[in-house]
């Protein structure tokens, strides 16, 4: 818990304001309890009530999306956006389609975000936004009008120097082009910069679709070579979840010499003891949109068991939970651990539970956090903003080599940063100062807090 009375009253304040918001309460908590190692040689914080400010977001906007589905009958969802920090730069952070959106998980997502958009060294704030629309099952033309009606209210708060959005959970390729185009309709103009995730052929960056998967396995790389002097090479992958992170995460981890044996979507779990065929998985999921069981049906000697959280019960050496938050409670940890791994690392955002990062950091495992490990996806967004604004593309092996150095950028500022603090090689604390700096020294210098 927390050490610094003025911590405390920050802490309890959050949790008094919106007694609900358990996502986002766990959010700050964490990165509060990195903070209490440094607060007390920086007064200038609570002088200027920077922390309160850190923890409330700049602006928040909600508002209703009817769109009319298959049947003619209107449907009315809820839509948000986040708009949490923008004192280093534009508000940056991707669009959730999930049932399951609410503040909390947003206001979690938007406030991460600040933190790993601020660790990529380029210049973008904070945020997040979504709906609890659920894509699945829906046909093309319902996505469609789902997405033109929730552009038709979210075009009045962005723009490439106020608020960029992009993809999330439940927000791929289509979603971002049935978006880019209600906003280009009633703006009358193409501005490439309000969106990232764009398809190649108006204003997409090559690599952005592989970005946070192949980042993650960049940064893995070298927390494995610095910290334990290995590598991916010979190593057996468990990687959670079976979408855009995880599909890509399991690419490099292949290309780079691992096996992965598992993944998995929010039914089940596929295990297959001689490596996965990624071509199969790409077929079935970004093919035409299909459950991960269909792998076993195609795979002979390949398993599938419903229940996705079995999937942590496989032995492997690396552990990269791609799927969503809170997957890996206290339970899962040590059987984890138990089971022999040396690594994790977090291609979702948050998905151990802080009693699951205790159990491994206790155990001398290697841990990246999200903030760090995913941060890959949203520094490929802003090259492909960067891209925008000249209006020019870079090449795919461009684009790739700049994502490897910003990775390996990031692991070496938050290893350093641990070590400063007097942690070295916790890469939570490291994450959290290390991100959290460059935000506030920017809050403060502009007298904004
Ligand atoms: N949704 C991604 C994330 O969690 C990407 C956001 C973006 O590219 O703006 O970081």
């Amino acid at each position: 818990m927390l050490n610094s009375e003025y911590l405390q009253r920050v802490y309890s304040q959050v949790v008094t304001r919106d007694p609900d918001q358990k996502e986002f309460h766990q959010a700050v908590l964490e990165v509060l309890e990195s903070l209490d190692l440094i607060v007390d040689k920086h007064p200038e914080y609570e002088a200027n009530g920077v922390i309160e400010s850190f923890v409330e977001p700049e602006r928040v906007v909600t508002f209703r999306v009817p769109w009319v589905d298959d049947q003619g009958k209107v449907q009315v969802n809820r839509g948000y956006r986040v708009q949490f920090n923008s004192a280093i730069g534009p508000y940056k952070g991707g669009l959730r389609f999930h049932p399951t959106v609410n503040l909390s998980i947003l206001k979690f997502l938007g406030f991460e975000q600040i933190l790993k958009n601020s660790l990529t060294g380029l210049p973008i704030g904070g945020a997040k936004g979504g709906s609890d629309f659920d894509p699945k099952g829906k046909s093309d033309a319902e996505v469609m009008r789902f997405c033109q009606s929730f552009m038709t209210e979210l075009y009045r708060h962005i723009g490439q120097f106020t608020d960029v959005p992009a993809g999330d959970i439940g927000v791929g390729a289509r979603e971002i082009g049935y978006l880019f185009g209600q906003y280009r309709r009633i703006r009358d103009a193409h501005e490439a910069g309000i969106l990232t995730g764009k398809g190649l052929t108006y204003g997409g960056s090559l690599a952005r679709t592989e970005a946070t998967g192949y980042g993650l396995c960049y940064l893995t790389a070298e927390m494995l070579k610095c910290m334990k002097n290995d590598s991916f090479a010979g190593k057996t992958v468990v990687i959670s979840g079976s979408g855009n992170v995880a599909i890509f995460a399991a690419e490099k981890a292949m290309a780079l010499g691992a096996k992965v044996v598992a993944l998995s979507d929010s039914n089940g779990f596929v295990h297959d003891p001689n490596g996965i065929q990624l071509d199969v998985v790409k077929d079935i999921k970004l093919g035409h949109r299909g459950r991960i069981k269909e792998y076993a049906e195609r795979v002979a000697g390949s398993t599938y068991t419903e229940g996705f959280r079995g999937i942590w019960t496989i032995p492997c050496d690396i552990a990269l939970p791609c799927a969503t938050q809170n997957e890996i409670d206290e339970d899962i940890a040590k059987t984890i651990v138990k089971n022999g791994a040396m690594a994790v690392a977090e291609g979702a955002n948050m998905p151990c539970r802080p009693e699951a990062i205790r159990v491994f950091q206790e155990a001398g495992l290697l841990f990246a956090p999200a903030k760090a490990a995913n941060a890959g996806g949203v520094a490929t967004s802003a090259l492909e903003m960067c891209q925008n604004s000249m209006r020019y593309s870079w090449t795919f092996e461009e684009v790739d080599a700049k994502l490897k150095s910003i990775m390996e950028h990031i692991f070496h500022n938050i290893y350093d940063a641990s070590k400063d603090c007097g942690v070295t090689g916790d890469l939570v604390v490291g994450a959290n100062i290390a991100g959290f700096k460059k935000v506030v020294d920017a809050m403060l210098a502009q007298g904004i807090v």
